[in-house]
């Protein structure tokens, strides 16, 4: 890392929302750095075809995406490094992060620590995590060659990873635990459509079979409307049940929503008891619960760059 004692701006986060801002900020001779958490590349980078990014007619695969925005990025002058942070000071200025080993002065800050896949928090879950229970499809997908496996969740996740599950595993049984589906109606089409995919409503995983032998061998499900428990023996559980907001480091600093969500006045401006906090920026899933898109990420990133130029403009460098 260079060794500049006080940046103009940290961008906290690399999914497409930070590189998107990381992109702009370095554009304008910001040389932002950006770093990188716990999830570099955020969840495009543990998608698969992205179908929806305007200007790929034919798609591109998620973490060749977020792999083109970086190197657009670092071309312009932008440093990435891996580092968590482990506090942070947003009373004084510039702003101190403290990154464990090391503390990272700024004089603006982008939040775009994106949003982590949520679990069922199942002791049994825990417990299987990495034998059979996962929340990455792309990851784990390969070894559900030739098994029977259940995908969690009612929304287009849970459709996407389960037809991308249908080139390995010979069956897809999605369990959502509603009637309605989440989903749009072009994933949920498609996954209906599909004959190696079968559907169970009104359903929640009471447990998950196999901790002691520490492979999963079966899901105890109950039906909600009947309560009647059944057993669904499968080998895999993979979750696809939504995220959880990376702002926990921000809880009294900024202002949250019920779970945990930045609020954000215009978008990028995040408050502390109603009054935007200057100098501070969010940007992506973080700050947005609505839509939650890889375009809107990359829009609202482009936005919180340009408030920091503009910021820097008016208050210094
Ligand atoms: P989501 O739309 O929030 O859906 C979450 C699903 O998980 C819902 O069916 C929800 O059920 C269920 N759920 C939540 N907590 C649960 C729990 N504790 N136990 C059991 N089920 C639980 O999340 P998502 O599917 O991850 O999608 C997030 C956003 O990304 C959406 O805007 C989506 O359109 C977008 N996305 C787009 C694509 C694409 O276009 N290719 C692909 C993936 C995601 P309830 O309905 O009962 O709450």
């Amino acid at each position: 890392m260079s060794e500049i004692t006080t940046r103009d701006t940290v961008i906290l986060g690399s999914g497409c929302s930070g590189l998107t801002a990381a992109i702009y900020a370095a554009r304008s001779n910001l040389k932002p750095l950006v770093i990188e958490g716990h999830e570099p590349g955020g969840q495009l980078s543990i998608t698969t075809l992205v179908e929806n990014f305007p200007g790929w007619p034919e798609g591109i695969q998620g973490p060749d995406l977020i792999e083109n925005m970086k190197k657009q990025a670092v071309r312009f002058g932008a440093e990435l490094c891996m580092g968590h942070l482990t506090s942070i000071d947003l009373t004084q200025r510039p702003f101190a992060l403290n990154l464990g080993k090391e503390t990272i002065h700024t004089r603006t800050l982008i939040i775009a620590s994106g949003a982590s896949a949520r679990w069922l928090n199942l002791p049994s879950e825990q417990a299987l995590i990495g034998h059979g229970v996962t929340s990455c499809a792309t990851c784990d997908g390969f070894f559900a060659r030739g098994k029977e496996i259940a995908v969690i969740g009612g929304g287009d996740s849970a459709m996407e990873e389960a037809l991308f599950l249908t080139r390995f595993a010979t069956k897809v049984t999605v369990i959502n635990r509603s009637e309605k589906f989440r989903a749009s109606p072009i994933m949920l089409e498609r996954a209906m459509a599909h004959p190696n995919i079968k559907f169970v409503c009104n359903t929640t995983v009471e447990e998950v079979l196999g901790v002691e032998e520490k492979d999963v061998k079966g899901l105890r499900l109950r039906n909600r409307v009947s309560g009647d428990e059944y057993i669904l023996p499968v080998s895999f559980m993979f979750l696809a049940i939504g995220h959880i907001p990376n702002a926990h480091a921000f809880k009294g600093m900024l202002d949250l929503d019920e779970d945990g969500y930045i609020l954000t006045q215009n978008n990028v401006f995040p408050t502390l008891n109603g009054q935007p906090l200057p100098g501070v920026f969010a940007c992506g899933d973080i700050q947005d619960r609505r839509y939650r898109q890889a375009i809107t990420a990359a829009g609202s990133g482009c936005m919180a760059a340009l408030e920091v130029e503009k910021y820097l403009e008016e208050h210094g460098r």
